[in-house]
């Protein structure tokens, strides 16, 4: 609170120099403005597009098309699924078997010969990243649970690898069902980078104690613990749910101050956020 006089001083001092002291409240000013959007844009949840934006023409899951249009309509992030194929490239596919293909057994020019439903061939891990290179949208790389940890890890490798000789390092965010490939994820990635767990499982504090950024976990979970979205905000963690497609449903989580949710309808949350 300021007294009358403190009041009369500033005026006094403003008129005596007033065009620096102008320029300095309007700094102030600017700086407060700058702050206040950070930390709205902090509070703000963000919009993940599960398996890229693929509910639209020309698209297709993990497609590149669906890595294009999710950052075209301006998602946080766009999710998409890794399998380490049996001649041990990386390619981006959900199924652990898609078109008669086993991804884990399969060389990975038999599986980058199958045509994705938008007519696109499925990508290999390094073309769907030299896709990503030139776009702003965060790069949210799920890894599938492998028959083995010691494929996991190879696949870890492989991945921590690659990513950095794309530049993109400060793009990227880890998330899995696989514990162990989630300890691994932490232990290989560089310090820093989010790395989420998806199985439901694990609680806000052996989440914390793990390194993980925080629990990815279907929302029915939360649902169950709505008291662990507070608990990971109080860790200092984040919170993400998946695949969140009824309005009701984004709703709730939004209103509980979920920092991220993961669905196949982006634009629809968009909208919703925009209200
Ligand atoms: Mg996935």
């Amino acid at each position: 609170v300021y007294k009358r006089q403190d009041l009369r001083y500033f005026f006094i001092s403003l008129k005596a120099n007033q065009k620096l002291k102008y320029m300095k409240i309007k700094k102030l000013l600017f700086a407060s403005a700058l702050l206040f959007s950070a930390y709205n844009a902090a509070a703000q949840t963000q919009v993940i597009a599960h398996r890229g934006f693929w509910k639209t023409e020309g698209s297709a899951q993990n497609s590149i098309a669906a890595l294009l249009k999710a950052d075209s309509i301006g998602c946080y992030g766009s999710e998409f699924d890794v399998w380490l194929a049996a001649d041990d490239q990386l390619v981006v596919n959900h199924d652990p078997t898609f078109k008669g293909k086993r991804m884990e057994n399969s060389p990975s020019t038999a599986l980058t010969a199958i045509k994705l439903d938008n007519g696109e061939s499925l990508p290999t891990l390094a073309k769907y990243l030299k896709a990503a290179q030139p776009l702003h949208t965060r790069l949210i790389l799920e890894l599938k649970a492998h028959s083995t940890p010691l494929r996991e890890t190879k696949a870890i490798e492989k991945i921590v690898s690659l990513v950095k000789d794309m530049g993109l390092e400060k793009r990227m965010e880890y998330i899995t069902f696989s514990l162990h490939a989630t300890k691994e994820f932490i232990r290989l990635a560089p310090e820093g980078t989010p790395v989420y767990y998806l199985d439901g499982n694990l609680s806000p504090k052996e989440l914390k104690e793990l390194g993980c950024a925080g629990p990815d976990y279907h929302y029915t979970v939360f649902r169950k613990h709505p008291e662990w979205i507070r608990e990971c905000h109080d860790l200092g963690m984040k919170v993400n749910a998946w695949t969140v497609n009824k309005t009701d449903d984004m709703k709730w989580l939004i209103d509980r101050k979920v920092d991220f949710i993961t669905t196949n309808e982006p634009v629809q949350l968009q909208n919703l956020l925009k209200k």
